[in-house]
């Protein structure tokens, strides 16, 4: 996709930050980090989100992640990691280029990413009824 910054991120035509690549999926750091080594692993191939990669990629991309966090870990002393995807706009995807966030934490940074909250009573159950419903549907 010519107008898509990942996809000339991945061809080599804007510059970045390369940690890490395979000959599909490409880790390089996200140019505004929640902490430093904040990492970026991308399909080289254009997907929108979570919901059009094949399976195979998005298994690839899995495994570049684990390289990275472990990277993260010994190279940064990070004492953790969050892995985190938006897909869509409600959940805050600003880059229609699918991605992974690896995100390199540490005891006390004071970061909390979602507040939670408690069902309703009876909810719960039929939240569970609806999800099944619908994955049932799937095939899944
Ligand atoms: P999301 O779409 O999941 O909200 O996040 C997109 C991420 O891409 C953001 O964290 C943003 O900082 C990062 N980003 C956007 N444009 C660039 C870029 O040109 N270079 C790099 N390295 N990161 C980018
Ligand atoms: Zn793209």
């Amino acid at each position: 996709m010519a107008d898509c910054i990942f996809c000339r991120i991945a061809a080599g035509q804007e510059p970045c930050v390369r940690v890490w690549e395979t000959d599909r999926v490409l880790a390089f750091l996200d140019i505004a980090p929640v902490h430093y080594g904040h990492t970026l692993v991308i399909p080289k191939a254009h997907y929108d989100t979570l919901l059009d990669l094949p399976d195979e990629l998005w298994l690839e991309m899995g495994r570049v992640c684990r390289r990275v966090a472990q990277a993260l870990r010994e190279a940064l002393f990070a004492r953790g990691f969050n892995i985190g995807m938006n897909n869509f706009e409600a959940a805050g995807q600003v880059v229609f280029h699918a991605h992974l966030h690896v995100i390199p934490r540490f005891l006390s940074d004071g970061l909390h990413f979602f507040p939670q909250g408690r069902y309703l009573p009876g909810d719960m159950e039929k939240v569970g009824q609806r999800l099944r419903e619908a994955l049932a549907r799937e095939g899944a």
